[in-house]
């Protein structure tokens, strides 16, 4: 194996040799609380409670230090939410004006000014013709609330034939979220199976996975298919198919599964050419993570419905927004008895502490040119990415931007995956925290989402221990 030279995380950590941040009986009763009291999302706690909590206690940069002062580099950008690094001085301070301010005030009725300023620098960044945006707190909701406007933009539409638009198509392995709607148009069994009688019912198209579906096979040939039983749907739908929604170019949760830019523009253009809305989920990949400011423009897509949450604050505070064209905002307006008000909106729509973090973040994107900041970033990745695809247990890397995928598999010839219970995943993660490194498999496929600002040297330490420590743990395998 070629070894990926790496330098170690104690020489570039921003914080001093490890000594503890709080005194061990401290340590202890929060040791105690957590396993006592806390439920952790994704989490079987029975293994939990019998490990030890890793404990954050601060941050610096793209650095999180432990409450024992162990530093760690935070390789999934606290899942993948943080943009420009932990305590970014901008943020902050616009954080800290912010709070002196105005804490919270309700969007019911009342507007604010950060959440104001923070709709005009959407619709200024976002793709053309997306010109309303409505707020809210998750990337759930986010997916919720444009499955609604879909559903209602339709169902009081003017045309008699356009009311008849009730169907949903999403994508096979796609994951919007954890709220009931957001899941009826996900698609991980292991995820959303369980609750199917609590579910609307939405026709599934095969989303392109050419490693798992057309192992040795061209994409171009695979992604072809999947476009022919897209259309199939489609048709078998005529004139009922309310809207297309998917993750552009990553579905992210279902493992880092990529598609090319030309699928995602056909897929749309089979949608809207069927009359259907396009609704997009950024969630992950909005704000630079796959190299531009929003996946879609790859494509040239401008949906009618757009999704943002995780990296819309920075990586800060909860904050989401789904944005919408004039055309499906239109739909609803009229007289007042008329009852096509959007009624849907939650306690913190448009905190302004988080749209005053937004706002930050995206002065941070110009003041720092993030955006051609990042592209010597995503080349370099590259080329370490080259190296651990030559592991002999790398079957796969799927790559946008910073967004990446790397799936450890039995048997690269084949792409036959471990057995599921040697937690292969887990196990490689788990040693590269002993190396200070903190990431996130999704099962086999140890995902690499680093804060954009992450350095060249943090990205030689992030891939040098990823790759040694695949090596090692699939080497103890034997
Ligand atoms: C994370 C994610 C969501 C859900 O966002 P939450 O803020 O966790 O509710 C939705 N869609 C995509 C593509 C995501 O990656």
């Amino acid at each position: 194996m070629t070894a990926l030279p790496h330098p170690s995380a104690s020489e570039l950590s921003p914080f001093p040799p490890a000594s503890p941040l709080l005194p061990t009986a401290e340590i202890a009763a929060l040791e105690h609380a957590d396993r006592a009291h806390l439920w952790k999302p994704f989490t079987q706690m029975a293994g939990y409670v019998a490990g030890k909590p890793l404990i954050v206690a601060d941050a610096a940069g793209n650095w999180l230090r432990d409450v024992h002062g162990r530093s760690f580099l935070d390789g999934v950008s606290s899942l993948w939410v943080n943009l420009h690094g932990h305590n970014h001085p901008t943020i902050v301070a616009a954080l800290k004006e912010q709070l002196d301010t105005l804490d919270h005030a309700t969007l019911l009725g009342p507007t604010n000014v950060p959440a104001t300023e923070l709709a005009a620098r959407l619709v200024d960044l976002a793709p053309d013709g997306l010109t309303r945006v409505f707020y809210s707190d998750s990337g759930s909701t986010a997916v919720e609330i444009a499955v609604k406007m879909a559903y209602q933009y339709f169902a009081q539409h003017r045309d008699d034939a356009e009311r008849r638009r009730n169907v949903f198509i999403s994508m096979t392995n796609a994951y919007h979220g954890d709220t009931l709607g957001s899941v009826s148009v996900g698609g991980i069994d292991l995820f959303h199976q369980l609750y199917a009688p609590l579910l609307f019912e939405t026709i599934k198209a095969p989303a392109p996975d050419p490693y798992h579906r057309a192992f040795g096979r061209p994409v171009a040939e695979h992604e072809a298919e999947c476009l022919a039983e897209l259309e199939r749907r489609i048709a078998a739908h005529d004139g009922r198919v309310a809207a297309l929604v998917m993750e552009p170019l990553m579905q992210g949760a279902a493992g880092m599964i990529a598609h090319t830019p030309d699928f995602l523009a056909k897929a749309a253009a089979l949608a809207r050419d069927a009359g259907a809305l396009v609704v997009l989920d950024e969630v992950a990949t909005g704000f630079g993570r796959t190299g531009t400011m929003f996946a879609c423009e790859q494509a040239g897509v401008a949906p009618d419905l757009l999704c943002l949450a995780k990296g819309i604050s920075g990586g800060v505070l909860p904050l989401a927004a789904t944005l919408a064209s004039e055309r499906v905002y239109e739909g609803f307006l009229g007289e007042h008895s008329e009852y096509r008000t959007f009624f849907h909106g939650h306690s913190y729509t448009g905190n302004p502490l988080a749209c005053a973090a937004a706002l930050a973040s995206l002065d941070v994107f110009a003041e720092e040119g993030v955006l051609d900041r990042i592209q010597g970033t995503i080349a370099r990745l590259a080329g370490h990415l080259e190296v651990i695809a030559a592991h002999p247990n790398v079957g796969d890397i799927r790559r946008h931007g910073l967004m990446t995928g790397i799936e450890v598999v039995a048997d690269k010839a084949t792409g036959s995956a471990f057995d599921g219970t040697l937690r292969v995943g887990n196990r490689i993660i788990e040693r590269a925290m002993e190396h200070g490194v903190l990431i996130r498999p999704l099962g086999d496929v140890v995902v690499l989402m680093p804060p954009l600002s992450i350095t060249d040297d943090e990205l030689d330490l992030l891939c040098g221990v990823v790759l040694r420590c695949i090596d090692e743990v699939v080497g103890e395998l034997g």
